[in-house]
């Protein structure tokens, strides 16, 4: 299997990551996961994007451009054989020892690597869609990040996976925020709500996709933080991530929500993002 070792490809078995990287002891870093359908990246330049945004926003110098970073995702699909998936890569500070939690001077060099799996659409989630649990939001408030210390998020996913559900829906205080690796929007009345971007979710790529799907239909979107409270009461609730597409909510702790029917707006949403996929990537 080949990946992304610091800028090359290389074969898996050739990659050796110092014990003093920074990604390793700090969780200095950020990554992008980045699907491809028919074997073409879908929404490349957005997350491309957002990767070089995450690592201004903590200073990290990037050591390639942006056209390099995406020749080198293209070479390495081209040497797999999936033919739909997902690619994860990540950029860490590098290796700076001696351990020093200071940010090292510029000439240490970020370390990207990166690597692909091949992945079908969850074509049942998608249909019945997935159970979810409330959980209080405890992470930090740079969630704007993309970045690859994930134990906040991670603990809550897995307060979720305890009670036999597969996301956790996030709130602090009774404000709705997004799910542990998702955004999280309701539908009330014919609109869809979610939460605005800034600096307690993390402006997703697939919430572009969508919106932009919701314009076309004439839906309205409001970002507007709403409550818990508002949540159990919509008509439909859906998460949305470059994975999970767009996924809706059957249940919510206790509260069942009903199958979204043909003509829902979820319903509407997933038809649009299907055509987009295809616009964009064939079939
Ligand atoms: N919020 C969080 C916390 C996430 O981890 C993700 C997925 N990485 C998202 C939102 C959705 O982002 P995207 O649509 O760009 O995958």
């Amino acid at each position: 299997m080949k990946v992304i070792w610091g800028n090359e490809i290389v074969d898996r078995n050739k990659v050796t990551i110092d014990f003093e990287d920074r990604g390793y002891q700090f969780g200095d870093g950020v990554y992008e996961v980045i699907s491809f359908y028919n074997r073409t990246y879908f929404c490349m330049e957005e997350h491309i994007d957002r990767f070089f945004s995450s690592a201004k926003k903590i200073e990290m110098r990037m050591p390639l451009s942006k056209s390099e970073l995406k020749e080198l995702i293209t070479d390495l699909l081209n040497e797999s054989e999936a033919t739909d998936g997902y690619i994860y890569i990540q950029m860490t500070r590098g290796n700076a020892s001696p351990r020093d939690h200071s940010y090292p001077s510029q000439d240490v060099v970020p370390l990207l690597t990166g690597s692909i799996a091949a992945a079908e659409r969850d074509t049942d989630k998608l249909k019945k869609g997935i159970k979810t649990t409330l959980e209080e939001d405890i992470r930090w408030l740079r969630c704007d990040i993309k970045m690859i210390s994930l134990l906040g998020n991670i603990m809550l996913k897995h307060e979720a996976h305890k009670k036999n559900a597969d996301e956790a829906i996030l709130h602090r205080g009774n404000i709705v925020t997004e799910c542990s690796s998702s955004n999280v929007a309701m539908v009330k009345d014919g609109a869809i709500y979610t939460h605005p971007d800034g600096n307690l979710i993390l402006p997703g790529i697939t919430k572009i996709v969508w919106k932009a799907c919701a314009e076309q239909l004439n839906i309205p979107v409001y970002e507007r933080p709403f409550t818990t409270e508002e949540l159990l009461e919509a008509d439909e609730v859906f998460c949305s991530s470059t994975t999970k597409e767009v996924m809706p909510v059957n249940q919510i702790d206790d509260k069942v929500f009903e199958l979204p029917e043909s003509g829902s707006l979820i319903r509407l949403l997933q038809s649009c993002y299907e055509k987009k996929v295809v616009e964009q990537c064939g079939d």
